[in-house]
């Protein structure tokens, strides 16, 4: 095992992995920007280098600075978190290049996987079932493309290869629309991603989001830890995310979660990930795959007992998978809500010092934050703050232990959206369960203005 890991992160994340390693008795380093110099998690790491000023591009997204900063301290290892540079296939091989063990895939799988049609036509070869579209790119000619939106069926959507974060898609609805949306999309794709490549789907009119969590070694072996439900989403962001996802069949999740275990083995998957699905009329379609830990995997946690942080450092140590599929018992109910230092209305973000912190506690209640009283939110990263998990054994003692926690929990000095997880938790879309992806933007819609102008 590692004796000493670097954490290419910053926030919550940073501090769940701080948390993993110490459990391991494995020592840390932080790396970090002039703007979180003062994070109380940089302090808690055994060691801390400072690796740029504030903006992401010139720390966090550094890489020369990253690797400095591993060559210096001895580190052996790096952790990536979410986001930044987790699924970045160039800095998975210089990771490993200068002799320190990637916490991830291989760059090779994050390479793969990263473009979405190669990533579609390798999951199509394994068998997991994939959204009904154009089996790879779009060619040039126009009536062909003409030919492939007739036979899919409108309404279809055209995404770009390289495309992430809810952006470079473009959905259709009539054949006169079709041409023009490719060429715009193409060339959006070509500025934003540096890859002009689309191709086209199916568009699925109201699906849920349904993700399966994978877990797999380098000699070949994979598992499954069930799914998550994160069909609660505000412009293609996760707002609540739940498992097991409600009132789906356990047998359809056990044959989907194999699937996708047997993709892992044989692609030689390593380490955690995720197969993000849209499920619609209880069918699976497979739209991409993050090679990361996710901000949502606290859930799985809950209703497994695996601690999956912890599992992705001992993969990447090179240990043997130690569960069998049959050890994964799925117990209970848990739901997260993401914190965000946000206006809880109009959504826009609201960073600065929070003068009063306040978290809640009791059964089955879990805060993931790195923030505190008199913690300053930079303006410079992703308005997440932290992370409120309730887990009960049943999904309705798990939201009422949410409302409970969410009624005692206090953010002062910046504005939050507990009251948006307030009104959420008493909504009967949400309590009923099973909502679709656009359940949350349609209701924002149709609040009374003098809600959304408060
Ligand atoms: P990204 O990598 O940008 O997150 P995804 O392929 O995961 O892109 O798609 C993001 C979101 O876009 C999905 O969660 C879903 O809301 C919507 N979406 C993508 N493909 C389809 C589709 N074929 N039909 C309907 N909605 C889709």
């Amino acid at each position: 095992m590692f004796e000493k890991i670097l954490i290419a992160n910053r926030g919550e994340i940073a501090l769940r992995v701080l948390r993993a390693c110490r459990e391991l008795g494995i020592r840390t380093v932080a790396v970090h920007s002039e703007a979180d110099t003062e994070a109380k998690y940089v302090k808690l790491a055994d060691e801390s280098v400072c690796i740029g000023p504030a903006a992401s591009a010139k720390s966090y997204l550094n890489i020369p600075a990253i690797i400095s900063a591993a060559e210096v301290t001895d580190a052996e290892a790096i952790h990536p978190g979410y986001g930044f540079l987790s699924e970045n296939a160039d800095f998975a091989e210089r990771v490993e290049q200068s002799g320190f063990a990637f916490i991830g895939p291989r760059a090779e799988t994050i390479r793969l996987m990263g473009d979405k049609v190669s990533a579609k036509d390798a999951m199509r070869e394994a068998g997991v079932p994939c959204v009904p579209g154009s089996d790879g790119a779009l060619p040039d000619d126009p009536k062909e493309i003409v030919r492939i939106a007739k036979q899919i069926g409108y309404p279809v959507i055209i995404k770009a290869a390289g495309g992430g974060g809810g952006r470079g898609m473009r959905v259709v609805h009539t054949q006169a629309a079709l041409l023009n949306a490719v060429t715009t999309t193409r060339a959006e794709a070509g500025a934003a991603f540096g890859n002009p490549v689309v191709y086209m789907e199916k568009y699925l009119e109201n699906p849920r989001h349904v993700e399966i969590q994978v877990l797999a070694d380098e000699h070949g072996n994979a598992i499954h830890l069930g799914e998550r439900d994160c069909s609660m989403q505000r412009r293609h962001q996760k707002v609540i995310e739940e498992a097991p996802a409600p009132g789906i069949d356990r047998k359809v999740i056990a044959k989907i979660g194999e699937r996708c275990a047997e993709a892992c083995r044989k692609i030689g998957y390593r380490g955690a990930g995720t197969f993000e699905f849209l499920f619609e009329n209880g069918e699976f379609y497979f739209i991409e795959m993050n090679t990361r830990v996710q901000v949502e995997h606290p859930v799985t946690e809950l209703i497994t007992g695996v601690d999956i942080v912890q599992a992705q450092v001992r993969i990447a140590g090179g240990e043997k998978l130690w569960l069998k599929q049959k050890d994964i018992v799925f117990r209970g109910h848990a739901v997260e809500c993401r914190i965000n230092a946000e206006d809880p209305f109009k959504f826009t973000p609201c960073p600065g010092r929070i003068s009063n912190w306040h978290m809640p506690g009791g059964p089955g209640i879990r805060v993931d934050s790195h923030a505190y009283n008199g913690y300053t939110v930079p303006q410079h990263y992703d308005s997440m703050i932290g992370k409120l998990i309730a887990y009960g054994d049943t999904r309705d003692q798990a939201i009422r232990r949410m409302r409970i926690a969410l009624s005692e929990m206090v953010i002062e000095g910046i504005k939050s959206n507990i009251r948006l997880h307030q009104n959420l938790m008493l909504d009967g879309g949400f309590v009923g369960g099973g909502t679709s992806i656009h359940y949350l933007e349609q209701k924002l819609a149709t609040q009374a203005p003098d809600v959304k102008d408060r």
